[in-house]
């Protein structure tokens, strides 16, 4: 018997943290919607630490699905056939039990209105043929499913054990024909926890099956740190980062151990995107060390839809956005265009992906061969 996920009062909504209240909220890989919020899988570097949901371990609705869906596509941010989509990336697993029937509501609503939109679905749970079937039936959109695996043993760390997630994987891209893609979503590496010559071994294997792979490392977030030191956890690095770590030397045992494969990428969009046929839909074409491992067919389709704006594009764009109106630009080169003013980062988001062109904010500027990356355990940073 699976418990339906309550839906709160309004009442009960507004005592809820403020940025949890954020129901749709613009990240790097897309506009991502969350009104189901709570998770008991308890993974220790898990992202509702950063939002003042850890406590909330069992899901909870802040509205009905087709409200949350009315929301997402009025949304100012939102524009059909071109934003991406994240369902239920922050703050819940959309494929436990109770929240698996909401997660198809909502997929199965957009795929109704004909939009043709990519969404990604992060994963970590156990999936069914049945649930082969059901993703079949979209006919429109664009599905993505990333399964997170980290290959972490440690029930400390990560209490939901990781081969799951492989099992999943593997169920899920066996049919031939999908109408989805399936991703390795190979994450947080860690030196010292999942990176032995074994642990990448393991993973490439398991890239086998996928349509594509991506590797990340950890988002090491004060918050995360802070519940590290309380509960005794082995602490991963003696510094916290706004980006993902992936030290240099783990890159280079990464890229070696998948030396024979066609379908490793560095960047969440790049995965996706190859695995539909499609140029990168975050322009990252521009930041050339990035594509050094990428297919060659992948390269020609993002070297054609690669066009490096002008100042007035980007200021055209923004002019829908009353919070840009101090938007300033203040470099255009053929890797990104640089820009001041914004204030947060999802307009900056809304004009990349609108723009299908790196978009960068001057006070966060991006260092070369470590694009998106935090400088820890790059030469000249602390270790
Ligand atoms: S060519 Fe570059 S931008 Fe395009 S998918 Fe490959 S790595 Fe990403």
């Amino acid at each position: 018997m699976i418990t339906p996920v309550p839906l709160l009062g309004s009442d009960q909504v507004n005592r809820l943290p403020e940025r949890a209240r954020e129901v749709v909220e613009y990240r790097k890989s897309g506009l991502s919607l969350n009104h189901i919020q709570g998770c008991p899988l308890g993974c220790t570097y898990c992202i509702r630490h950063t939002y003042g949901l850890w406590d909330q371990n069992q899901p909870v609705a802040l509205m009905t699905d087709a409200r949350a869906v009315e929301e997402l596509v009025h949304h100012r941010y939102f524009q059909p056939h071109a934003t991406p989509i994240q369902l239920f990336n922050r703050a819940t697993e959309p494929f436990l039990p109770n929240v698996r029937p909401h997660t198809f509501a909502v997929l199965e609503d957009l795929d109704e209105r004909e939009l043709t939109n990519h969404v990604l679905v992060i994963t970590r749970h156990r999936l069914k043929p049945d649930d082969i079937d059901r993703l079949n039936r979209l006919h429109h959109l664009k599905v993505t499913l990333l399964f997170t695996y980290s290959g972490i043993d440690s029930k400390k760390i990560e209490p939901y054990a990781s081969h799951v997630a492989a099992d999943s994987l593997k169920l899920m891209s066996t049919p031939p024909l999908r109408k989805y893609r399936t991703v390795l979503y190979w994450r947080p590496l860690v030196p010292g926890l999942n990176d032995t010559d074994e642990h990448l071994a393991t993973a490439y294997e398991l890239s086998r099956y996928a349509d594509a792979t991506v590797f990340t490392g950890l988002f090491y977030r004060d918050q995360i740190a802070e519940y590290y030191k309380t509960n005794g956890l082995p602490e991963p690095y003696t510094d916290t980062a706004r980006r993902k770590i992936v030290p240099e030397t783990l890159e280079r045992r990464v890229l070696d151990a998948f030396s024979h494969s066609s379908a490793l990428f560095r960047k969440t969009s790049c995965a996706v995107s190859y695995a539909h046929g499609l140029p990168d839909y975050n322009g990252h074409y521009g930041i050339r060390e990035l594509c050094d491992i990428c297919p060659l067919s992948q390269l020609e389709l993002c070297a054609g839809a690669h066009r490096v704006p002008t100042a007035e594009d980007v200021h055209h764009v923004a002019g829908v956005l009353p919070e840009a109106n101090n938007l300033k630009v203040v470099d255009v080169s053929e890797r990104a265009v640089v820009v001041s003013g914004l204030g947060t980062e999802q307009p900056r988001y809304f004009l990349q992906h609108t723009l299908g062109f790196q978009i960068h904010d001057q006070h966060h500027p991006h260092h070369e061969r470590r694009h998106g990356r935090a400088d820890i355990g790059w030469k000249g940073t602390p270790a």
